[in-house]
């Protein structure tokens, strides 16, 4: 281990069941969060964990479900846990494969119980809401004895993601360098940096909780539309498998592909958004991937309930990549259309 501090445990309404940390083997079990209900007065949320132990090497937190309607993560992260076995780990690997439980098994972004969105919650609450109190073990009892965190999402129900690493920069050349080695270990076909201070809610997110916590995390959006592919699957499966490989966790990785050469890109502002202005149907004009030129056409809202009213039009105002599209077709005023990001030039610590 790298001599990082034990897990906190002094989160009072949460406990962990049928899983020791310092255990060598492989165990599954629950970190359980006390909800009482109507239906189950004592209850706790059984939120899903394996811990992976064998000999001493780093701990790397493995974590999906953040937002539950995202899928390539939860499906991997599961198969991952049944899979890997202890005889192949160096160090410790912890599986949180449905981070906002409950929301993981609406199928939701946030948490039905209070509404909370588990990436916008850290370092959470030992005493808040059921979204903060996961956080606040998520952040003080996992993110706290890992090395390397790697936080799998997609773009969920309502948009689609450019496959992609996630890399926030805060500014630390030497932190910055082992996050883009586990990006481009990780293999997507984009690698995108953030520069923190383009984040508006930067702080509570959990690349910021990790990077509190001392770990170096990456991110991954991995596509979105609420479904996953074989192909986004595959991509991610292979990217964890390389990025554990990477930290040294695991030693052979004879059945992961090489990792594709990864494109960078940055979107180091807050404002590379293209917004729905008023209610419609929404009719794309590209897809994530393609390169946009400054007043390429977006797309149009229509107004389908005004007879004979012409359609408005969006166009881009810079040139660079399109990483977000929506994918829902009906759209509201404050939605957002499209994401672009810029070349590799951009990126903070490229210059
Ligand atoms: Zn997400």
């Amino acid at each position: 281990m790298s001599g990082k501090n034990e897990a906190t445990t002094d989160i009072p309404n949460v406990r962990l069941i049928g899983v020791d940390f310092d255990r060598e083997g492989k165990s599954h079990g629950y970190i359980g969060i006390q909800h009482s209900t109507t239906r189950s007065c004592y209850y706790w949320l059984p939120v899903p964990i394996t811990c992976i132990k064998n000999r001493s090497g780093p701990t790397v937190l493995l974590i999906s479900g953040i937002h539950g309607d995202e899928y390539e993560g939860q499906l991997a992260l599961s198969k991952l846990a049944a899979d890997l076995q202890p005889v192949d780990v160096t160090g410790r690997v912890l599986i949180v494969p449905m981070a906002n439980f409950p929301a993981a098994k609406a199928g939701t972004r946030t948490s039905p119980i209070d509404g909370g969105d588990l990436n916008r919650l850290f370092p959470g609450e030992a005493n808040g809401s059921v979204t903060q109190q996961i956080a606040a073990y998520i952040e003080h009892a996992l993110m706290a004895i890992a090395d390397f965190v790697i936080d799998l999402h997609s773009g969920g129900s309502s948009i689609m993601h450019v496959a992609a690493a996630i890399v926030v920069a805060e500014g630390d050349a030497l932190r910055f360098q082992r996050q883009m080695a586990l990006a481009q270990a990780f293999g997507a076909p984009y690698t995108i940096v953030y520069a923190s201070r383009s984040q508006p809610h930067f702080g509570k997110i959990a690349l910021a909780a990790s990077a509190r916590q001392g770990a170096i995390a990456i991110g991954a959006e991995l596509g979105g539309a609420g479904s996953v592919t074989s192909h986004s699957l595959a991509l991610t499966e292979q990217g964890l498998v390389r990025v554990l490989h990477k930290v040294g966790v695991l030693a052979k990785i004879s059945d992961a592909s090489s990792p594709m050469k990864t494109r960078v890109l940055s979107s180091d502002r807050p404002d590379t958004m293209i917004w729905a202005m008023e209610a419609g149907l929404f009719e794309p004009a590209v897809i994530v991937g393609n390169e946009v030129r400054r007043g390429d056409l977006a797309g149009r809202i229509h107004v389908v309930d005004s007879p004979g009213r012409s359609s408005s039009e969006y166009r881009f105002d810079e040139d660079g990549v399109v990483t977000v599209a929506r994918f829902m077709t009906q759209v509201e005023r404050g939605d957002c259309l499209y994401r672009i990001a810029f070349g590799a030039e951009h990126a903070p610590g490229f210059v």
